[in-house]
């Protein structure tokens, strides 16, 4: 490797380089993916742990306190702070 082209040096320079960035960006999904799942398991042990009508809006309540909506055009996304009228709209009929 003593005599490569000035040319050859900066193409394996900048393929280093861009594959340096294409392990950081690996890490990083991995860490997203990792999160999600985490996300995902607490989500299901909130719904399943439902049991009858009663539980099931319990669970909704507690999902949408935990900052994520209950309203069929957002379910389960996150929350702004400020809140969802669909999900309040959809609170407010728990008890009829
Ligand atoms: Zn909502």
């Amino acid at each position: 490797m003593t005599d490569l082209s000035p040319a050859l040096k900066y193409l394996l320079n900048e393929l280093e380089v861009q594959l340096q960035q294409a392990l950081k960006e690996l890490k990083r999904l991995r860490q997203a993916v990792h999160q999600l799942e985490e996300e995902n398991r607490r989500l299901r042990k909130i719904f399943w742990a439902a049991t009858g009508e009663e539980g099931r809006w319990q669970q909704l309540k507690l999902l949408y306190e935990e900052g994520y909506h209950i309203c069929p055009p957002f379910f389960a996304q996150e929350r702004s702070s400020e809140g969802c009228l669909f999900c309040l709209a959809l609170l407010e009929r728990e008890g009829e």
